[in-house]
């Protein structure tokens, strides 16, 4: 392989590195953004148990009973427990994307994808 081909093939290595750790960057971003939306709808869904339970245990009995919220809470906390399995499989998804492995020659930590290591130029399996 004579040099220019070389240079060539390191770069088309280093454009399509650029390009998969930019969609990887945007996947890590988009699961962080989607994980903070989800703890935020369930903040909101525990806020709305608490205000529904204190109105059930600060309610006046009157002819027609007290004040029974069960039913919302009930499904108030279906959905929180749905919403924790989506946080628990998005903070699986993130621990995938960013782990790391290491060069099959000289050990350094490199990013998953990568075809070469950046150090000694091996080849990864
Ligand atoms: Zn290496």
């Amino acid at each position: 392989m004579d040099v220019w081909n070389d240079i060539s093939k390191k770069i088309s290595d280093a454009v399509d590195y650029t390009a998969k750790e930019t969609g990887k960057l945007t996947g890590i971003a988009k699961i962080k953004y989607k994980v903070v939306n989800l703890r935020s709808k369930r903040s909101g869904l525990y806020e709305e148990i608490g205000k529904l339970r204190y109105e059930e245990l600060r309610s006046v009995p009157t002819d027609d009973g007290v004040i029974d919220n069960t039913i919302e809470i009930t499904a108030l906390c279906d959905a929180i427990t749905a919403i924790n399995a989506d946080i628990n499989a998005a903070s699986e998804e993130l621990a995938k994307l960013r782990k790391f492995k290491h060069c099959v020659s000289c050990g350094i930590r490199i990013r998953p994808g990568m075809s070469f290591c950046p150090k000694c130029g091996t080849k990864q399996a």
